[in-house]
């Protein structure tokens, strides 16, 4: 019932809004005239941006427009030739755009390490908002990391998640089985705390352990905590491919969910992983569009690639080997029997993900020249096959890999539907530091460039929308993610004809291209291809 309430005060001022519109129309019908005339026009600006074609991030097409800030927000978008500013941005026709959402990134660890709080990487693309701790990762004391990111001070604004897999070791550790009710009540008190903390809601991994060993009725119960707050849930599905339940089915896990708590459900990076599933994709997109029109949230967000990414152990080897705890999984690995009982499994689980030759390491600490090679040229190196190759990896310390998995149809049909945000499942890295998975780069700018420019797959505008104030309305972000009078300036000054990844899958240390400015909370990070020392960024609460 709280939730409904809040839900009808949004739309009552949704409403108020609607109707006082209207008279701000009065004398000139033009947009330019009517948003300048909401505002008084003496009064000067710290930062107007001119001649830009405005994207107000609702999917509207672009008006001809300034955007006048003040402070840390958007004062007036209108024609502001005449106002004073004390500093101007001639946007030379470019797109001006609020500043781009990523709902799903991995950047949380690198932002708290020396020299990568700005967050260049993100900064270059236009991203000034990110979602951290997802697939059920993440610490769970919430206040901790915040203070641990004001602390530093951060060059984008970062929003906080509670991790469901973090919540479930903390109190049962690895155990391979359901929770008991004092469990139970263990995690909801953690993630009531997180909850109170600022979290916009709970991330799941339940295809990684230990999210993995949790039945569905254990998210069900935790998520009727996070209800009471408003949250969502965001999560890596149990099965993207065909490993175990499926990946329809796994899409409709999370439908359940939403369900039987009245929560928002989010499918997080959905795609069809391994050629088994290829089509696959329209089935999901069935599924959310059957829940949604019988009154179910349900929402996916998608990073532009055709390759994922994740660690060698969570991709190829199975859960049970994971079971208990790291000692025993050290164990398990070195076991003649257990390894006899792996080793199949394992092979299957390469072949679903396209084989060795599709499976390249992306970063391996304890030998660096494996960094860029695949699996099989690994195991041909080593005189052994791929299977016992990533039994001889994993035992010596985490592997991240880039799989190739994906087909292209999949990805554009997802991208094509209105509830699809975008995301980069991005980590945060040094220049030069392994070979990452190129969306740590160029996501955002990929997605503009490759699915909007090349392959019109979607508008221009549906692509900014899936970027800002869809995930702002889904994930209630407060002021953000449309450029209006009133709102946080956060805002992306961009050349539809260049945006570009630059970033690739050999050469993945790569700013992207073509953005022209990034301002955070009023402030320029990044302008004209170079950076400020401004960390203007703030950890969000819901
Ligand atoms: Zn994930």
């Amino acid at each position: 019932m709280a939730r409904m309430r809040r839900t009808s005060c949004v739309l009552t001022v949704v409403a108020v809004l609607a109707v006082t519109m209207p008279a701000v129309r009065a004398r000139n019908d033009s947009p330019r005239a009517q948003a300048a005339q909401a505002q008084p026009a003496a009064q000067a600006f710290d930062l107007v941006i001119r001649n830009g074609r405005v994207l107000d991030g609702a999917g509207n097409p672009w008006v001809r427009a300034d955007v006048g800030i003040r402070g840390d927000r958007v004062a007036a978008v209108g024609d502001l030739a005449d106002a004073p500013a004390a500093r101007t941005i001639d946007a030379r026709d470019r797109f001006v755009a609020p500043g781009f959402i990523d709902v799903h990134s991995h950047a949380g660890e690198g932002l708290t390490r020396e020299g990568l709080e700005q967050a260049r990487p993100l900064l270059a693309q236009g991203v000034t908002t990110l979602f951290v701790n997802p697939d059920g990762g993440g610490p769970i004391d919430l206040a901790t990391q915040r203070a641990r990111f004001e602390a530093r001070r951060l060059g984008v604004n970062v929003a906080q998640l509670i991790g469901h897999g973090q919540v479930r070791e903390a109190v049962m550790g690895m155990a391979d089985r359901a929770a008991t009710a004092d469990e139970l009540s263990k995690m909801r008190a953690l993630v009531q705390r997180a909850m109170e903390q600022g979290a916009f809601g709970l991330s799941s991994g339940l295809f990684y352990a230990p999210g993995s060993f949790a039945p569905t009725e254990e998210v069900i119960d935790l998520m009727s905590v996070v209800a009471r707050y408003g949250g969502v849930h965001t999560s890596h599905v149990r099965d993207e491919g065909d490993y175990g339940a499926g990946v329809v089915a796994s899409v409709d896990e999370i439908i359940r969910i939403a369900e039987a708590t009245g929560t928002v459900g989010i499918v997080s990076h959905m795609k069809a992983l391994g050629i088994n599933t290829w089509g696959l994709a329209v089935a999901c997109t069935t599924r959310i569009e059957r829940a949604r029109a019988r009154g179910v949230q349900v929402f996916a967000d998608q990073y532009p690639y055709e390759a994922s990414s994740t660690s060698l152990m969570g991709a190829v080897v199975p859960r049970w080997v994971q079971a208990g705890s790291n000692e025993a999984t050290t164990a398990r690995l070195a076991d003649a029997a257990a390894r006899a009982r792996m080793l199949p499994e394992i092979r299957r689980n390469i072949e679903r993900r396209g084989g060795a030759a599709s499976l390249v390491v992306a970063v391996y600490a304890p030998n660096r020249a494996y960094e860029g090679k695949s699996l099989a040229d690994i195991a041909s190196q080593l005189q052994v096959p791929p299977d016992e190759a990533v039994v001889s990896l994993v035992s010596r310390g985490s592997v991240s890999i880039v799989s190739f998995n994906m087909s292209d149809e999949d990805i554009e049909h997802i991208m094509r539907q209105p509830w699809t945000m975008t995301s980069s499942d991005g980590g945060l890295v040094k220049m030069g530091e392994g070979k990452p998975h190129p969306r740590n780069y160029g996501a955002h700018a990929r997605k503009l460039a490759r699915y909007v420019r090349e392959r019109r797959v979607v508008s221009l505008e549906q692509a900014v929308r899936s970027m800002t104030s869809l995930p702002a309305l889904v994930f209630r972000i407060a002021d953000r993610g449309t450029l209006r009078a009133g709102a946080f300036a956060d805002v992306v000054v961009f050349d539809a004809a260049t945006v570009r990844d630059a970033a690739t899958y050999v050469d993945p240390h790569q700013l992207a291209e073509g953005v022209a400015a990034t301002i955070v909370n009023g402030t320029v990070v990044y302008e004209g291809g170079a950076f400020t020392d401004a960390l203007p960024g703030r950890v969000l609460r819901r």
